[in-house]
């Protein structure tokens, strides 16, 4: 199947045709880690193949195979960065009613969000994409430091 790649923001988030603000947290096996652009807090990322890939279905072994270690490692590193009381692990990429190029939102709940939106599950992220607050740019920057080293921190006891 062929698949166009114009105008994916993922990609450009790749490429670096657009911004990315905090940097490439981690690549692995096909994957990389990103803070995500939406407005859904500080401390979420997403976790995306490099390649185009508009469907789980049309992941290959080796994306599979590695995809839950690092879903698993990415939801640590937010757990240790952030201290939330659940981490969310979802996929939409359906933006508009069109596939888009799969992208996992893994994304630390605390408290205070719940209460201020009182809120929780796919509520919640409907309340956090209406108000559309975005992060500042300097905290996803030192957030992403400190995911960094909350990878780095893993790789030395596996
Ligand atoms: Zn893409």
């Amino acid at each position: 199947m062929t698949v166009s790649t114009d105008s994916c923001l993922s990609c450009d988030l790749i490429s670096g045709a657009r911004p990315l603000p905090g940097g490439r947290i981690r690549e692995s096996s096909g994957w990389v880690v990103e803070h995500c652009v939406g407005p859904l807090g500080v401390g979420t990322v997403v976790v995306k193949p490099l390649r185009h890939v508009v469907h789980v279905a049309d992941l290959d072994e080796a994306e599979s195979a590695a995809l839950g270690p690092l879903l698993r490692r990415t939801a640590a590193a937010v757990t240790e960065v952030v201290r939330p009381e659940q981490v969310y692990v979802c996929l939409w990429s359906h933006a508009g009613g069109v596939p888009g190029h799969i992208h996992f939102v893994v994304q630390p709940i605390i408290k205070a969000d719940m209460t201020r939106f009182n809120a929780g599950g796919p509520e919640l992220q409907t309340a956090m994409f209406r108000a559309g607050e975005f992060p500042d740019e300097y905290e996803v920057e030192e957030v992403c430091m400190r995911l960094r080293d909350a990878f780095t921190g893993g790789d030395r006891i596996e």
